[in-house]
């Protein structure tokens, strides 16, 4: 089944092409298909809604399933900020780096105990008769002092897992292995499986 996959980014797209593989599912960009998708504002306040609004208008435009992440950094010393707004966090025009020097900026003061943070990924797949099949993932950590490391995106450097290296420090198997995007997607593969098999 090739299924829409709602998003510009490239690893996004990556990351979900090593775990939709082994269910034979193949997912493809609107551009893939001759269908350019239409930008969506999140204007939704949880990843779940957002989610759904991305997945919900590229069903409508392409006729076909799709399915679409929201995902963000919810930072506990800033009471779940950046949150939904994490890609918003410095400004629209702002880059990776300028988003993590505003976050380590604005947990300067604060202590190595109190820099806990969880990521947190939410899918959603809308189907063309109107059904959906979602999950939910997150994975803790806490914020380094400095960025490390050169793999991944976005928070990538500044997240720190357990045993110690940054998200950006993982290898692409490591970082699905425990990430929320990881996490998030086993489950709706699971999902998507059973409501695959119900609908035969
Ligand atoms: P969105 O889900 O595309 O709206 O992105 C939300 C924000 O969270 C973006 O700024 C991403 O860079 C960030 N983000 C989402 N997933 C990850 C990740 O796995 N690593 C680092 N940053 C992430």
């Amino acid at each position: 089944m090739r299924l829409i996959v709602a998003t510009h980014n490239q690893k996004k797209l990556k990351e979900l092409e090593r775990i939709l593989a082994p269910l034979g599912v193949e997912p493809v960009t609107g551009e893939m298909v001759g269908i350019p998708l239409d930008e969506v504002e999140e204007t939704g306040t949880t990843f779940e809604e957002n989610a759904f609004l991305k997945a919900d208008a590229a069903c409508r435009q392409t006729g076909m399933p799709a399915v679409a992440d929201d995902s963000g950094l919810m930072v506990d010393a800033l009471q779940g900020r950046p949150g939904v707004y994490s890609a918003r966090y410095a400004g629209e025009d702002a880059t990776d780096a300028d988003r993590i020097q505003k976050l380590l900026g604005e947990l300067r003061e604060v202590p190595a105990e109190q820099r806990t943070a969880r990521f947190v990924s939410a899918i959603c797949c809308v189907f063309p008769d109107g059904h959906t099949v979602t999950s939910r993932g997150e994975c803790p950590g806490r914020i380094g002092y400095e960025p490390k490391g050169d793999n991944g995106f976005g928070y990538d450097p500044v997240f720190v897992v357990e045993g110690g290296r940054t998200y950006a420090e993982l290898t692409a198997a490591e970082k699905d292995a425990v990430s929320h995007r990881g996490n998030a997607l086993r489950l709706f593969s699971l999902r998507l499986q059973e409501d695959l098999k119900s609908k035969d």
